[in-house]
């Protein structure tokens, strides 16, 4: 794996999470091909080809371009981070665990997976 890969990989998170209705959340590798038809999940088969990003008004936005040696096709991975909302001004008293569900909540992002063209294959998850 060259070195322009692996910065590509350190891009990509390595799961994502998807809620499932009254099952709580699953967690997703995102070390799989999203074409349909193909269940190549291994990393080794899967080379990080480049990236975009830009930003929005209220998110910051990337691509990562991705192509399958197992079916030969190519893949967009794109991820959306909501920007950081203004922290609450008023201090209360939490317990640590609300904490965390705070700062989580604070850095939500989106997966989704999108063919070479740019067509949208689907919500993936979160991040
Ligand atoms: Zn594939």
């Amino acid at each position: 794996m060259s070195e322009e890969n692996k910065k590509l990989w350190m891009e990509i998170p390595a799961y994502v999470f998807v809620a499932l209705a009254r099952r709580g959340m699953e967690k997703i590798s995102l070390d799989q091909c999203f074409l349909p038809g193909c269940d190549n999940q291994d990393k080794n088969k899967l080379k990080p080809l480049k990236k975009e990003e830009y930003d929005e008004e209220d998110r910051h936005v990337k691509f990562i371009h991705m192509k399958c040696d197992e079916c030969g096709g190519k893949f967009q991975f794109k991820f959306e981070t909501i920007k950081k909302v203004a922290k609450p001004t008023k201090k209360k008293i939490k317990k640590p665990s609300e904490d965390k569900e705070e700062e989580e909540a604070l850095s939500m992002g989106l997966a989704y997976a999108l063919d070479e063209e740019g067509n949208n294959l689907g919500h993936i998850g979160y991040f």
